[in-house]
């Protein structure tokens, strides 16, 4: 679904992404897992069209998308939930979530208003409070589900358990995780290895600007060598 080759990608004259490649298949859950200042934010930037790329390329169900604007990626059903979650926190929980669906103007979109509902009773709950009211945790809830609205094939997560408590975070894990039911593929960035491989069929793990390690989520957590340096084990 999505092959990412050779990419490259710098701010200024500082190259930080030295020549990337992965792919993700259809209905797979992929983690990008490594330390702080990796450049994973950076390569998921590359991936949804707002940092340009030097070299290489990205296909997403077969189109080539290095030139395709990012909001046009979101057409093509690739969609970022940011880190930060970037919520709309003057805006009241329904809005954000039906801004999620700003592509479309059917009925479908009450249709996946509640699907959201379902998913995430506690944003049915407070549907008419303001987002910013939101605990860090029901934020994040909102981050995925207004991206869920856009309907898209593939979602890109970044760092969703990002400043939260530990309960929280395995809430969001298994929201994730829960992710493959509706179909949806996803390639997640995480600090929080084993968090992420836990729930991931394949992980690649980046340092500095390069993929140094791949394997199923199962044989990364088992490395010795992950265990020491990202698992603290
Ligand atoms: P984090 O988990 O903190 O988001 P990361 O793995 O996502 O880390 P990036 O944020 O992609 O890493 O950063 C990769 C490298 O690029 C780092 O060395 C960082 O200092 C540098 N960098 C990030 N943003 C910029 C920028 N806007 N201008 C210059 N350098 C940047």
């Amino acid at each position: 679904m999505l092959t990412v080759e050779g990419l490259r990608s710098r701010y200024g004259r500082i190259e930080v992404l030295h020549g990337i490649d992965f792919t993700v298949n259809s209905g797979e859950i992929v983690s990008i897992v490594g330390a702080n200042g990796a450049g994973k934010t950076t390569l998921l930037r590359c991936l949804s069209g707002v940092q340009p790329i030097t070299h290489g390329d990205i296909t997403f169900r077969g189109e080539v998308l290095t030139a395709v604007p990012a909001h046009r990626r979101i057409r093509l059903g690739l969609a970022q939930s940011p880190e930060g979650r970037q919520i709309f926190t003057k805006l009241s929980v329904e809005e954000n979530l039906r801004l999620g669906a700003f592509l479309y103007s059917d009925e479908r979109v009450d249709k996946d208003l509640a699907d959201a509902f379902a998913m995430f009773p506690v944003l049915k709950e407070k549907r008419n409070l303001s987002a910013g009211g939101l605990s860090g945790g029901q934020q994040q809830m909102l981050a995925i589900a207004r991206a869920l609205m856009g309907r898209p094939s593939c979602l890109l997560l970044d760092e969703p358990s990002m400043g939260l408590a530990p309960i929280l975070v395995a809430q969001i894990f298994d929201v994730v995780k829960g992710l493959k039911a509706l179909d949806v593929t996803v390639l997640l960035v995480e600090q929080n290895a084993f968090g992420a491989l836990s729930i991931s069929d394949r992980g690649y793990v980046m340092e500095t600007g390069r993929i140094v390690m791949t394997g199923t989520g199962g044989e990364l957590i088992a490395d010795p060598r992950i265990r020491e340096a990202y698992l603290g084990v």
